[in-house]
């Protein structure tokens, strides 16, 4: 995948203040706030910064956790990384193309498929219906 390389200040200027204090600065948004909370129709999570399809509906599930769940991204597009922050022991998720923080991957995802749960911002999402 081709990266994207960007200053801080053109991001500031391409996304909302919301979306760049998420994506650039690796915020998180209000659990249960997120536009794409309780949306289960089918079609593709896009990355909110460069557009690139991150996850696939059929992957998303209700974990109750208050922010989108999926059990798999789609192979290739989302890069892992530790992260020991606010004391904590976890796994940062970035998009693969712009490096734009998603958010985290925990191992408390559903047991009959892939077991892992990525817990992803709405506002590092694009929602495209098919
Ligand atoms: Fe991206």
């Amino acid at each position: 995948m081709d990266k994207i390389n960007k200053t801080e200040e053109e991001w500031k200027k391409e996304l909302s203040p919301d979306e760049y204090r998420i994506l650039r600065q690796k915020g998180t948004e209000i659990p249960f706030s997120g536009e794409y909370d309780k949306t289960f129709e089918s079609g593709m999570y896009k990355c909110a910064a460069c557009g690139a399809e991150l996850f696939d509906s059929t992957h998303k599930y209700d974990s109750g956790c208050g922010w989108p769940a999926f059990d798999e991204a789609i192979p290739g597009t989302v890069e892992f990384h530790e992260d020991n922050t606010l004391g904590m022991s976890r796994v940062e998720i970035t998009c693969a193309k712009c490096g734009g923080h998603l958010g985290h991957v925990f191992p408390d995802g559903p047991k009959n498929t892939t077991g892992k749960r990525f817990c992803v911002n709405s506002r590092s999402l694009k929602f495209k219906k098919s």
